[in-house]
């Protein structure tokens, strides 16, 4: 992870165009399952893949902790909107 904005970068999979956009992201925790959605992302013209900007991944990972001690099997959530995703 780069605190670097503005350029646009190449997909680091593939070579295609990244460009913002929402992802809805699946996460196996052990024997539950969680999928985030409305998650800010740069995502692949090419090949789909969503790449998460570094603060974009803290709410994520945070959100997952909230998912782990509500022990559900299940978690369906959407990223809090209003969340600044760049410095
Ligand atoms: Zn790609």
């Amino acid at each position: 992870m780069t605190g670097h904005a503005g350029a646009p970068r190449p997909c680091p999979l593939c070579g295609g165009q990244l460009s913002a956009g929402l992802a809805t992201l699946p996460f196996v925790l052990g024997q539950a399952v969680a999928v985030i959605k409305q998650v800010p992302a740069e995502v692949c013209d090419a090949c789909g893949e969503p790449f998460l900007h570094g603060r974009a991944t803290d709410v994520v990972t945070s959100l997952l902790d909230k998912a782990l001690a509500s022990n559900a099997e299940v978690s369906v959530m959407t990223y809090p909107s209003g969340t600044p995703i760049a410095a």
